[in-house]
């Protein structure tokens, strides 16, 4: 298997908060990975790190070998890093597959004024995608009257436009109807294995995760405490013990090493 992504002591401090702490993966290609974690736990930190929104404090991101350190978010995405928003980033006066029309051409920017047909080409390229998250029926309807699960399924297929080989997403699921939560991952646990696509992902909704990821990581309090498969993450006694609310596992003695 080969190695996508790899974070290397990663960590970012806000003032006294040290968000996270020297956190350190793997994610192979083709993995459909987890980060969970209670609220505050430093999982959107550690997304906006690897996506060049934050610099870390201390630590290196790899992506396929290279280190990303003074990469932005723009040459990071470039490199075929995909992500979808917590917000969902479409534009509401255009049409479904206008809005994939629109990813498609920023992605083949300058073919596309080369290519007489280009148009119809991708509207093409467009309605598969479409079809790949179940949207075609939807193409020519405008976004502003679309439901909450079919504009995050809509903001997946423009992600895909660009042919991300990692796809980032940070609670793409929230808001959304508990039968629409398993459908989204299942959609994106077969995209994964259809197309070889690496995806991390965080999600609040355990069903959800235990039914899709092929490994879970657990972050409480900024500390990876926890990696490994659905079994033994569920089994894990630490694990439990943050989701149960069975004690802390903040340790002040320990916190001080990383000060
Ligand atoms: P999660 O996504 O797991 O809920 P976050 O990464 O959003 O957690 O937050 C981790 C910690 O860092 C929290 O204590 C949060 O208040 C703090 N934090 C996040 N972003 C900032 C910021 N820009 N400035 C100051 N503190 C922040
Ligand atoms: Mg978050």
């Amino acid at each position: 298997m080969s190695i996508v992504l790899e974070t290397r002591g990663l960590s970012k401090s806000f003032g006294a908060i040290k968000a996270v702490q020297d956190v350190s993966f793997a994610l192979q290609k083709g993995e459909l990975l987890a980060m969970i974690g209670p609220n505050g736990a430093g999982k959107s930190t550690c997304f906006n790190m690897l996506m060049g929104q934050l610099k870390p404090s201390a630590g290196t991101v790899w992506l396929n070998g290279t280190n990303l350190s003074g990469h932005g978010p723009r040459q990071i995405w470039r490199m075929g890093v995909g992500r979808t928003f917590q917000i969902t980033g479409t534009y509401a006066s255009m049409t479904v597959a206008e809005n994939v029309q629109m990813a498609l051409i920023s992605h083949n920017g300058r073919v596309f004024s080369i290519l007489p047909y280009a148009h119809r080409l991708y509207r093409d390229q467009a309605l598969d995608l479409l079809g790949l998250v179940g949207m075609a029926d939807q193409a020519d309807r405008h976004c502003a009257v679309l439901a909450y699960g079919d504009l995050k399924r809509l903001e997946l297929a423009i992600a895909l436009a660009h042919e991300p080989s990692l796809l980032l997403m940070d609670e793409p699921t929230a808001g959304m109807a508990p039968r629409e939560r398993v459908a989204l991952m299942k959609l994106t646990a077969d995209i994964v294995r259809d197309r070889g696509v690496s995806v991390l992902f965080t999600e609040h909704d355990m069903d959800v995760v235990f039914a899709h990821a092929h490994r879970v990581m657990v972050l409480n309090r900024g500390q990876l405490i926890a990696n490994g498969s659905v079994d033994e993450i569920r089994n894990d006694p630490r694990v439990q013990e943050v989701y149960l609310g069975g004690g802390t596992l903040f340790n002040p003695a320990e916190e001080g090493q990383h000060a």
